[in-house]
C-alpha cells in the first residue's frame, strides 16, 4: 500500500528571501489571471482556445516574452499554476463533479507555489531555485520528526502573513491490521457538542472562533478607527492577521487530538455522510424567494464551519487507513430523532437539545449518544463488510407501542 503523507513546517525566510517568494506568488497569480482572461475574452468572441496544460504552456512563453518580470523568479510554480489551471477546466466540465469554473485569484488569499523538482530537503532548511536556502523553524514537536519516503513536491505558501512549507511524500508500507479488533464505534457530531461516540465517550469542541470572537471584534474596530495603510493601521492589522492564525491553529490542534484518539482505539468508525457544503448554504436565497432566518442561520453557518466536520472526516479517513481501519459513511437522516431501543421516530423525542425521551417507549439518554448509537447500526444495517469487526445486530425501524 502506498501511504502518501504530507510533512508541514513553518518557513522563516530573510526579509531579501520572503520578498522574492512574494514575487513567485504574484506571478504565478499573473499567469492564471492572464491566461484565464485571455480564454474568457476567446470564449465571448466564439473562437475559444484549447483548455489543457500544452496548450497554456504555449501561452506562457508568449506571456514571458510581453512580460520579461515573469523570467525573475522560477519557472515551475508558474508551471504548476497551469497544470492546476488545466485541471481546474476538467473538473468544471466533468458532468459528475459539481464544481464551478475557475475564478480569478485575488492578492492576499492563501496561496501556494509548488516547486515539483530542483529543490533539496535538509533536517532543517529547504533549498529552492533561484531563491536559495530557506531555513524552517522546528518546533519542540516537529524536532524529532523525521521526513520519510520519497519527497514529491515542495509547497511554500503565505498564510495569514506567515510562510510555511510542506513536503508531499509517498512511501510503499506492508498492509496493516489494526490491532484492535473492536469496539466497532458510531459518532455524531454536532454544534453544540463536537462529537458523541456510541460507547457514551464525548470530545469537546475548540470552539475557536467562539472563544476568540469578542477579542477579534475588539480589534477589528480599533483597526477601523485608524488611518487606512498608516503605521499604526499596519500594526493593528498584524495583530488581526495572528489572531486568525491563532484560530487556526487551535482548532487544528484539537482535531488532530480527537481523530488521533479514536483511530487509536478503534478499528472501524461510523460517520454521518454529512454533506457540509449544503449545510453551511447561505440561507439568504434569492429576490423572488427570499430565505428565512437569515441572520441566525449565518450564526450557525459559522459555528458549523469553526467545528471543521470536513477536516475531522479527513483525518479520521487517512488516519485509520494508516492503522488498517476503516471508515464507514452512513446517511444521517433521522439519526438524532429515532430512539435506539424501540425505532420510534419522532420530532417529539427531542423536546430539549441535550436529552432524547421516546414517546412511544420512555426511553430515555443522552440526545448525542442516542443518536451515535443509530449512526452506529445503521451501518449494520447497510450491511456493509468491514473486515470481521463484529457490528451490533440490526433491530426493526418499527415503532412499538409504549407497555
Ligand atoms: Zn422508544
Amino acid at each position: 500500500m502506498t501511504r502518501r503523507q504530507a510533512y508541514r513546517f513553518r518557513l522563516k525566510p530573510t526579509l531579501a528571501e520572503a520578498a522574492l517568494l512574494r514575487q513567485c506568488l504574484g506571478c504565478s497569480r499573473f499567469v492564471w489571471n492572464a491566461i484565464l482572461a485571455e480564454n474568457e475574452h476567446r470564449f465571448d468572441e466564439g473562437d475559444p482556445l484549447p483548455l489543457n496544460y500544452a496548450a497554456f504552456c504555449a501561452r506562457l512563453k508568449a506571456l514571458k516574452a510581453r512580460h520579461p518580470f515573469l523570467r525573475e523568479v522560477p519557472s515551475q510554480p508558474q508551471q504548476q499554476t497551469l497544470r492546476d489551471l488545466a485541471l481546474a477546466y476538467r473538473t468544471a466540465f466533468d458532468p459528475n463533479l459539481a464544481t464551478g469554473m475557475p475564478a480569478f485569484k485575488k492578492k492576499g488569499f492563501a496561496q501556494g507555489i509548488r516547486f515539483p523538482q530542483g529543490f533539496k530537503v535538509e533536517r532543517n532548511g529547504v533549498f529552492l531555485p533561484k531563491v536559495g536556502w530557506v531555513a524552517f523553524r522546528l518546533s519542540r514537536r516537529t524536532a524529532k520528526r523525521r521526513i520519510e519516503g520519497a519527497v514529491k513536491n515542495a509547497t511554500v505558501r503565505l498564510e495569514a502573513g506567515a510562510w510555511y512549507v510542506s513536503f508531499q511524500t509517498e512511501r510503499e508500507v506492508a498492509e496493516t491490521t489494526h490491532e484492535k479488533a473492536g469496539p466497532v464505534v458510531g459518532i455524531d457530531v454536532g454544534v453544540a457538542r463536537f462529537a458523541a461516540l456510541s460507547d457514551g465517550t464525548f470530545f469537546e469542541g475548540a470552539n475557536a472562533f467562539k472563544t476568540y470572537e469578542r477579542r477579534l471584534a475588539f480589534l477589528q474596530r480599533r483597526l477601523a478607527r485608524k488611518v487606512k495603510f498608516s503605521g499604526n493601521w499596519r500594526k493593528a492589522k498584524a495583530r488581526i492577521t495572528k489572531l486568525h492564525r491563532r484560530i487556526a491553529n487551535v482548532r487544528q490542534d484539537q482535531l488532530h487530538k480527537a481523530s488521533a484518539t479514536i483511530s487509536k482505539n478503534h478499528a472501524v468508525v461510523v460517520l454521518e455522510d454529512l454533506r457540509i457544503a449544503n449545510m453551511t448554504m447561505s440561507a439568504a436565497g434569492t429576490i423572488e424567494a427570499p430565505g428565512r432566518n437569515v441572520a441566525q442561520k449565518r450564526g450557525l453557518n459559522r459555528r458549523v464551519l469553526d467545528q471543521g466536520w470536513g477536516e475531522f472526516r479527513r483525518q479520521l479517513d487517512y488516519k485509520l487507513a494508516w492503522r488498517g481501519g476503516t471508515l464507514l459513511l452512513v446517511d444521517p437522516r433521522e439519526t438524532s430523532r429515532t430512539c435506539h431501543t424501540c425505532g420510534h421516530v419522532s420530532a417529539d423525542n427531542r423536546r430539549t437539545q441535550a436529552t432524547f425521551l421516546c414517546v412511544a417507549c420512555g426511553h430515555a439518554a443522552d440526545a448525542d449518544t442516542n443518536a451515535a448509537k443509530n449512526i452506529l447500526r445503521r451501518a449494520g444495517c447497510a450491511r456493509i463488510a468491514c473486515g470481521g469487526a463484529s457490528l451490533e445486530a440490526p433491530v426493526k425501524q418499527e415503532a412499538q407501542s409504549a407497555a
